[in-house]
C-alpha cells in the first residue's frame, strides 16, 4: 500500500483531529481501543455474528438485468444494502462501534441525528446489542420534522433530546453530543455516523462499511469472473462510499466514482478548510463557516465529506461527479418500475450517474452500484414533489 497514511489519521493534508485537548484524550483512548480489538478473533466474531444473523449478511449482488438491457451498455450490478436490516448501511457502522464500546466498558451510547436515520440505526444496534443505555441528541426544528423517526427511536428503547441551541439543526446536536462525552467519557461512547470528525472516527467507520466491498469483490468474482470497470456509491460524509471502494482502491484497474449532489458539491467545488474537528475539502460561505446546503437527499446534505475521499480526489485515484435532485428522482422512479427496487433518494443519485456511465461503456464491461438504501423512508416526500 502506498503512503495513504502517512502520519496516523491523515491522508495526504486532510483529516487530523482539531479538537481541544481533554476530548483530544478521550479520542486517543478511543483510538487504542480500535486498534486493540479490530484485528482481534474474538471481536471479529462477534461482528460476523450479528451481521449474519441481525442484519442478515452477506446480502446480494444483484444483476440489474431489465435495466440493463434497457440502458444498452455494461451490465449493471447493484451491491443491495437496502436490504440489511433497517434499510441502509448505516448499520454496519452502528453495530462495529457498539461492540467497541462494550468492550470497553462503556454503559452509556450517544449519538448525533439529523433527519433521524443514523438515530435510528444507533437505537437498533443498541437494543440487539444490549446492556446499554442509549441518548440520542436531535437539533429541535428536526425533531419537530422528523416526528415519526422521534417515536421509532423511543420504540427501540431510545431517549431523544431535543436541542434548542442555535438554529436547532444536526450541528447543534453534534455540539451537544460532544459536550456531553467531554463531561461523562468514563461511561459513554460516542457512536459517530459517517466517515468524518476526528481521528480515529474516519478510520473506524470506514473499517466496519469496508464490508461492503470485501463482499461484492468476491461476488463479482464469481458471477464475471473480473474485476468490475466501476464502483459508484453516492457520497454525503462518504461511509457507504468508502466501505464500496475499500477493497478496490489497490486495483488500479477499476475506476471509483463518487456522486454528490449538485445542490451540495463539497468534492467538486470544496476547499481546503478545518469544519468539525477535521479537515477535508468543503463548500464555506464568505465569512469562512461551512455552506448550508440543500439537497432533496437528507444523507447528502452536509457542507463537508471525510478525509479519505478529499484524499482520493485531490490524488486523482478516485473521480467525483455531480447529479441533479431532479435527475436523482427520475432514477428513483426508473429503477422503482423496471427493477421493482424503490431506491433511497440519497442512491438515487448513483443510479443515475450509473445509468449515465453504463452506456459510455462496452457490454462485456461490468460495473457497481452501491445502493445504499431502500427508499421506503422518501416515498411520502416523493409523492408530494410530484404533485407539483
Ligand atoms: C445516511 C445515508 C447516506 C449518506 O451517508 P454516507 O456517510 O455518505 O454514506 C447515503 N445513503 C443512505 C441510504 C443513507 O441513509
Amino acid at each position: 500500500m502506498e503512503n495513504r497514511t502517512m502520519e496516523k489519521g491523515y491522508f495526504g493534508e486532510f483529516g487530523g483531529s482539531f479538537v481541544p485537548e481533554d476530548l483530544k484524550n478521550v479520542l486517543d483512548v478511543l483510538d487504542e481501543n480500535f486498534e486493540k480489538y479490530k484485528n482481534d478473533p474474538e471481536f471479529i466474531e462477534e461482528y460476523n455474528y450479528y451481521m449474519k444473523e441481525y442484519i442478515g449478511r452477506e446480502n446480494p449482488l444483484t444483476y440489474a438485468e431489465n435495466l440493463s438491457k434497457q440502458v444498452g451498455g455494461a451490465k449493471i450490478y447493484l451491491k443491495r444494502e437496502d436490504l440489511n436490516h433497517t434499510g441502509a448501511h448505516k448499520i454496519n457502522n452502528a453495530i462495529g462501534q457498539i461492540l467497541l464500546a462494550k468492550r470497553m466498558g462503556a454503559t452509556r451510547i450517544i449519538a448525533e441525528t439529523g433527519a433521524g436515520q443514523h438515530g435510528v440505526a444507533t437505537a437498533t444496534a443498541c437494543a440487539i446489542v444490549g446492556g446499554m443505555e442509549c441518548t440520542i441528541y436531535m437539533g429541535k426544528l428536526d425533531t419537530e420534522r422528523q416526528a415519526l423517526n422521534v417515536f421509532r427511536m423511543e420504540l427501540l428503547g431510545a431517549k431523544v433530546i431535543p436541542v434548542d441551541k442555535g438554529q436547532g439543526r444536526l450541528k447543534d446536536a453534534v455540539d451537544a453530543a460532544l459536550n456531553d462525552l467531554v463531561a461523562n467519557y468514563k461511561t459513554t461512547f460516542y457512536l459517530l455516523g459517517s466517515a468524518v470528525g476526528p481521528h480515529p472516527f474516519p478510520t473506524m467507520v470506514k473499517h466496519f462499511q469496508s464490508i461492503i466491498s470485501e463482499e461484492s469483490k468476491k461476488q463479482i468474482l464469481e458471477k464475471e469472473g473480473k474485476l468490475p470497470k466501476a464502483v459508484v456509491a453516492c457520497a454525503g460524509g462518504g461511509s457507504n462510499a468508502i466501505g464500496a471502494f475499500a477493497h478496490y482502491i489497490d486495483e488500479k484497474s477499476v475506476r471509483l466514482i463518487g456522486v454528490e449532489p449538485a445542490e451540495a458539491p463539497t468534492l467538486t467545488q470544496g476547499t481546503p478548510a478545518v469544519i468539525h474537528g477535521f479537515k477535508c475539502l468543503t463548500l464555506l460561505d464568505e465569512n469562512g463557516e461551512p455552506q448550508p446546503t440543500y439537497s432533496i437527499a437528507a444523507g447528502l446534505d452536509y457542507p463537508g465529506i471525510g478525509p479519505e475521499h478529499s484524499y482520493l480526489k485531490t490524488t486523482n485515484r478516485a473521480e467525483y461527479v455531480t447529479v441533479t435532485g431532479k435527475e436523482a428522482l427520475e432514477a428513483f422512479q426508473t429503477l422503482s418500475k423496471i427493477e421493482g427496487i424503490i431506491p433511497a433518494l440519497e442512491s438515487s443519485h448513483a443510479i443515475a450517474y450509473a445509468i449515465k456511465l453504463a452506456k459510455e461503456l462496452d457490454k462485456d464491461d461490468a460495473i457497481i452500484v452501491n445502493l445504499s438504501g431502500r427508499g421506503d423512508k422518501d416515498v411520502e416526500q416523493v409523492y408530494k414533489m410530484l404533485q407539483l
